[in-house]
């Protein structure tokens, strides 16, 4: 994203730095941290398509296991041109204390190919997604490593992971992969399930801290699954959407947007950037535009120590992973802002992947009320857990949130002891 700090940006320090703080408050013995700070293991892989002029290309793609200790491996899949093994470690590890926060029975995983998607037509990224499938077959299954979406990946890139699997098992597989296709085994709910746990989890800050959702104006940064729906979804609470990007830039109105009508202009161009009757802005302006609340929902690392001081809301809503460089995050934790940390704001991604992992196995599928219903009451238990351990502790949410899952995955590895 900002390209100044992508070079010195790691990914792997954020969730490092995150995980050691919140470490002060748990008295871990060392050889625990270690563990924990390690991944179990990762998979590099370099293959070739054929490109749709016949020539041959070389792509290079990962898959990443952080920690198994708790079940199966579970975590999205990204094609980006900027993903990297630093960057897969990250978005790895976050998912063990997601799915640990969220008390899903998983481990964490992630895995991506460095492409950019939109450069290739239909077959070539069919092509592609088949070769990486088969290149990490030797890690994914319904019982090990359960793959999903992410930033660049869709359903029907789910699809093809799912068809590519079942070619070699012989038979269809659906529960490998989540996020599919509902003709296929995929869930009701799964494709809103983020931007709608986003909303969720951001009411229930606002909730907690007197803010009226008729008064309040939000900024999302990022138009794509996470992002168009956490907005559609804040809208149709009642808050001002005032601000609003994509990949091309940023759109903002004082008088705030008619979401769908922004949903609708984005199927029409392909963009929102260009969006009439708003003022053109770009995504770093965005950020620090004159907000309450702030949903990044694009890209890792976007608000760094330059930017920080610039931002003016007053509650951040972490639909990305890991949208917060550490000293960004210092600076905006001094000014008194208020996280939902992506390993609870974003969760109900995940966690409607699980409901969709549960119905697969079992062949027998919820109703969208029943789907909404369990992530909305999942997400609420575990902000009330998260906020009441934050003033337990004295300690920002995302501390609270890391000290909750890392004792959850340190109590199962203590219940399971170490191998032999
Ligand atoms: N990629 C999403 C995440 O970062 C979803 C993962 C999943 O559903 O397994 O949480």
């Amino acid at each position: 994203m900002s390209t100044a700090t992508t070079r010195r940006y790691s990914a792997s320090d954020v969730a490092r730095a995150q995980f050691l703080r919140a470490v002060r408050y748990l008295h871990l013995r060392d050889d625990l941290i270690e563990y924990l700070l390690t991944p179990k293991r990762e998979l590099i892989v370099h293959f070739p398509v054929i490109m749709d002029d016949g020539r041959m290309r070389m792509f290079t793609g990962y898959r990443v296991h952080h920690n198994t200790v708790k079940g199966p491996t579970k975590g999205g899949i990204r094609y980006h041109p900027d993903v990297n093994l630093d960057e897969i470690r990250a978005l790895a590890m976050w998912m063990t204390w997601k799915c640990a926060l969220m008390n899903l029975p998983y481990g964490g995983a992630k895995g991506g190919v460095q492409v950019d998607p939109k450069q290739l037509s239909k077959n070539e990224l069919r092509r592609l997604t088949r070769r990486y499938t088969t290149e990490i077959s030797i890690l994914i299954s319904p019982e090990g490593d359960v793959p999903a979406p992410d930033v660049g990946t869709n359903p029907e890139v789910m699809a093809w992971i799912m068809d590519t699997y079942s070619m070699h098992r012989g038979y269809s597989t659906p529960a490998v992969v989540t996020g599919k296709p509902i003709s296929i085994g995929g869930s009701q709910g799964r494709i809103e399930a983020t931007g709608t746990g986003v909303m969720f989890t951001t009411m229930e800050a606002m909730r907690h801290l007197g803010m009226d959702p008729a008064e309040t104006t939000v900024a999302v940064q990022g138009f794509g699954n996470v992002g168009s729906i956490a907005a559609l979804r804040m809208w149709e609470q009642g808050c001002k959407i005032i601000a609003l990007s994509d990949v091309n830039g940023g759109i903002y109105n004082s008088r705030g947007f008619h979401v769908r009508d922004v949903m609708r202009y984005q199927k029409e161009h392909g963009t929102i950037s260009t969006y009439p009757e708003a003022d053109a802005i770009t995504n770093a302006e965005l950020l620090t535009c004159r907000c309450d609340v702030l949903i990044p929902a694009a890209l890792e690392g976007v608000i760094d120590e330059l930017v920080a001081p610039g931002v003016k809301a007053r509650l951040i809503a972490e639909g990305a992973n890991g949208p917060c460089t550490t000293e960004g995050e210092e600076i905006l934790l001094d000014k008194g802002v208020t996280f939902v940390p992506d390993i609870l704001c974003n969760a109900g991604g995940v966690t409607v992947s699980y409901f969709e992992w549960v119905q697969d196995l079992q062949g027998f599928f919820w109703t969208e009320a029943e789907i909404f219903e369990r992530l909305r009451r999942l997400l609420l238990e575990n902000f009330r857990a998260v906020w009441e351990t934050a003033q337990e502790k004295r300690v920002d949410m995302r501390t609270a949130a890391y000290t909750l899952a890392i004792s959850r995955v340190v109590e199962a590895i203590e219940v399971r002891g170490i191998y032999p």
